[in-house]
């Protein structure tokens, strides 16, 4: 069974309402990892939807979070901001309203291109509006039974007067470098004492002041113990290593059952995605790849396919330029079976392929099967100058017998993730250039007789790939010239370059006599 049919199953016998929750920490562009959490949770809730329950994805802006450091893109100026909240940041371009609304909305904007529209909740807002005042109240009561839950669970000690609470500086405005001491009830007395974020030393301006409630934020653990309660969250994805005994996930779980009495929601762990060569992708490594940028290379069912492919807690890597087409052929494959079409894959693996396909689906599924592979589409669109003029080199290469509307649209964006991901990521040896002059290249007479060979044997065939394949390997074998020889010979005689695309494809996709004209000058 798929692992979104199994999470959802689980979820469906505790009950038939679920709220489903992701959340990011607001410091910047999201990277790939944090739409891996959220699209995560989109699986399962329409899984959960699709079996007759009903299901809300909730996605936690943490921006009452203080900075811990600033991004390396932002101007100088924003190094103020360091220990702040990041909801008092503004806009780094003057373009929106907060820092939060420029980085988040072109993040949401690209999900919604693959059907994931959490509902966004800024955790602010929350407070600022009074909606945590009830678990804010509970947690400073019962501070001292949550730092026994936190000695007992993690083993982490606390000082005596601790109080699960960090009040936003009046005097500097920094949340990160405070120490709260003292809860009347009501007030909460606090000292701006410095902190310590990371590596990074966050100094306070030694301000002794109070704050209310609404002024502040519970401890990262409390907060999400707090904040399942409240949303009543059910299920919630979350790195593997916050998983681990005595972790966050096992201190929140005790404290939202013994302090907020309410179940902890059911984890999903998962691995963080590992971009090509190795690197764990993160802010700190510094190219942040996007959601929105794979779905520009890739199409978005295809972007889809990649997070529904291995289950969540598995080993996931990622490069954005031959693991693209990679992945293309992997999604082709499952198409193919989806339609039925034999692939030489064992039985025991067709059921689980299918669903794959199907959950990376949302726009419908096609009725029937029509397919352009993308690395036929990559030799193609670099010899063709519009889209007629595909449509007319497809017609020679590929069935195009079975396309409807609907897989034209498909094939539209396909061709144009294919363009996108040649101008942007696509190893140097993959882009080439088709010579419409002759290109200067020495032939030796040997190299003369076999293409006047290999010319005569075109000159009968049916225009297609596959004929075009057999022609050029059949002369190699009847010849003296070895194969690898031979197809260096055409790439430079119509490339002017020793390697390219799939021959038989991309010499398919030109016009017949362009290329009987190409052999026959330089076999002469
Ligand atoms: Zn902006
Ligand atoms: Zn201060």
């Amino acid at each position: 069974m798929h692992w979104v049919d199994v999470y959802a199953e689980k979820l469906l016998e505790q009950g038939k309402s679920h709220i489903i929750e992701s959340g990011t920490s607001i410091s910047g562009q999201p990277h790939l990892g944090s739409a891996e959490d959220i699209i995560i949770c989109d699986g399962i809730l329409k899984a959960i939807i699709e079996k007759g329950g009903q299901a809300k994805a909730i996605w936690a802006m943490d921006d009452m979070d203080g900075l811990r450091k600033i991004p390396a893109q932002l101007p100088k100026e924003f190094d103020k901001y360091l220990g702040q909240p990041a909801y008092v940041l503004p806009c780094p371009d003057g373009c929106c309203g907060s820092f939060r609304e420029h980085f988040t909305r072109p993040f949401l904007e690209s999900l919604e291109r693959i059907d994931v529209k959490p509902e966004p909740i800024s955790v602010a807002q929350m407070y600022q509006d009074g909606k945590y005042d009830e678990v804010v109240t509970i947690a400073l009561t019962r501070a001292q039974e949550i730092k026994d839950i936190m000695k007992e669970v993690s083993g982490s000690e606390r000082d005596d007067d601790w109080l699960p609470f960090f009040p936003i500086c009046e005097n500097c405005g920094k949340i990160l470098s405070t120490k709260a001491y003292e809860f009347d009830g009501k007030m909460i007395k606090y000292t701006c004492k410095g902190g310590i974020a990371g590596k990074n030393l966050i100094p306070g301006c030694g301000h002794e002041g109070e704050a209310g409630i609404r002024q502040g934020k519970l401890p990262w653990r409390v907060e999400w113990a707090a904040r399942w309660s409240h949303l009543g969250v059910t299920c919630e994805p979350m790195g593997k290593d916050l998983m681990a005994a005595g972790g966050t996930y096992e201190t929140g779980k005790a404290i939202c059952e013994k302090i907020f009495d309410s179940p902890a929601p059911m984890p999903v762990p998962y691995e963080w995605i590992v971009i090509g060569g190795g690197k764990r992708l993160g802010k700190s490594a510094g190219t942040i790849l996007t959601i929105g940028e794979m779905i520009d290379i890739i199409t978005p069912e295809i972007a889809r396919y990649f997070f529904f492919r291995t289950n969540p807690a598995s080993h996931k890597e990622i490069d954005f330029e031959l693991a693209i087409p990679k992945l293309a052929e992997e999604y082709e494959i499952a198409e193919k079976i989806y339609f039925d079409i034999d692939t030489g894959l064992p039985e025991k693996e067709l059921d689980e392929m299918k669903r794959k396909y199907e959950v990376a689906q949302f726009q419908g599924i096609p009725e029937n099967f029509s397919q352009v592979s993308y690395s036929h589409l990559i030799s193609t669109v670099q010899t063709a100058q519009d889209w007629d003029h595909i449509l007319k080199k497809l017609a020679r290469t590929d069935d195009l017998s079975q396309m409807t509307p609907e897989h034209e649209r498909r094939l539209k964006e396909k061709v144009q993730a294919v363009r996108t991901w040649l101008d942007t990521h696509a190893p140097e040896n993959m882009i080439f250039q088709l010579q419409m002059e002759h290109p200067n290249v020495e032939i030796t007479p040997e190299q003369k007789e076999v293409l006047a060979t290999l010319l005569s044997k075109m000159g009968s065939i049916e225009w297609t790939a596959e004929n075009v394949h057999s022609s050029i390997y059949d002369t190699s074998v009847e010849s003296e010239i070895k194969a690898g020889q031979m197809f260096k010979l055409i790439y430079q005689i119509f490339l002017a370059r020793s390697k390219g695309p799939r021959l038989g494809h991309l010499l398919a996709s030109l016009e017949k006599d362009f290329v009987l004209e190409r052999i026959k000058y330089f076999s002469a």
